[in-house]
């Protein structure tokens, strides 16, 4: 029996995050967060000095470093020159930075080899940009997960007045804006709606409402083919 892979896209704040971490773990399936690799490359970046609107630096930085992929805990981990950045991949200079770097064609190929190759881990659920279009456009499973922009801001200012204490909603209603422009309109890869994806709009449903959805439609599949 081939793997399930569930690929699940959309912009950010759109609830993908929760939804696809709550959903693994409901079907028992490895999560994987694609936007922490391109999150991991920035943060490497940063670290080292190195402009992420240098393309031929960051590119050779990538080459010089040594990524391994590992699961924890049903979840898709890894270490970049044996450091594990979980922690510091949604600080600001990261967040700021990120869209820059995943605009360079060959961090794109090089992630997107990587994230293919995690299928060998077993059944997954692969949440990002690009998965149902170019990750894995053959997947069983492909949603597109959306939401009003005033719903993803409000979201969001939740989620950083939690973790930051602090974020003004005009704020991140301009900085999505502004990820989503760079998200949607660059050449290699753009946020778009995967071909056969089914396009769930989360704006005034609750996550139990979205991840039900997911889930009953896998296992349904699943007891059809058992
Ligand atoms: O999903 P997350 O917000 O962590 O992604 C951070 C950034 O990484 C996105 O804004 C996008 O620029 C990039 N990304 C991407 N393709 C993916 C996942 C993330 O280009 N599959």
């Amino acid at each position: 029996m081939t793997n399930y892979r569930i690929a699940i896209d959309g912009p950010a704040a759109s609830g993908k995050s929760t939804v696809s971490r709550e959903v693994a773990r409901n079907l028992k399936f490895m999560y994987v967060d694609s936007g922490a690799l391109y999150r991991g490359m920035t943060w490497k970046a940063v670290r080292e000095g190195v402009d992420v609107k240098d393309p031929e630096a960051v590119i050779d930085l990538m080459n010089r470093s040594e990524w391994d992929f590992f699961e924890e805990d049903l979840t898709l981990k890894f270490t970049i020159d044996g450091v594990d950045p979980t922690d510091h991949l949604r600080s600001e200079p990261v967040r700021e930075r990120v869209a820059d770097i995943a605009v360079i064609q060959e961090i794109r190929a090089f992630m997107v080899a990587r994230l293919q190759e995690t299928a060998a881990f077993g059944d997954l659920v692969m949440e990002g940009r690009d998965i149902g279009s170019v990750v894995f456009p053959d997947a069983l499973f492909k949603y597109y997960l959306d939401a009003d922009p005033e719903e993803r801001a409000r979201r969001r200012h939740k989620e950083l007045l939690a973790t930051e204490g602090r974020g003004e909603v005009s704020e991140v209603l301009s900085s999505l804006a502004r990820r989503d422009k760079m998200d949607s309109t660059r050449k290699t890869a753009p946020l778009q709606i995967p071909l056969g994806a089914r396009v769930i709009n989360t704006t005034g449903m609750t996550i139990e409402e979205v991840v039900d959805r997911i889930v009953s439609e896998v296992n349904e599949h699943r007891a059809a083919s058992a």
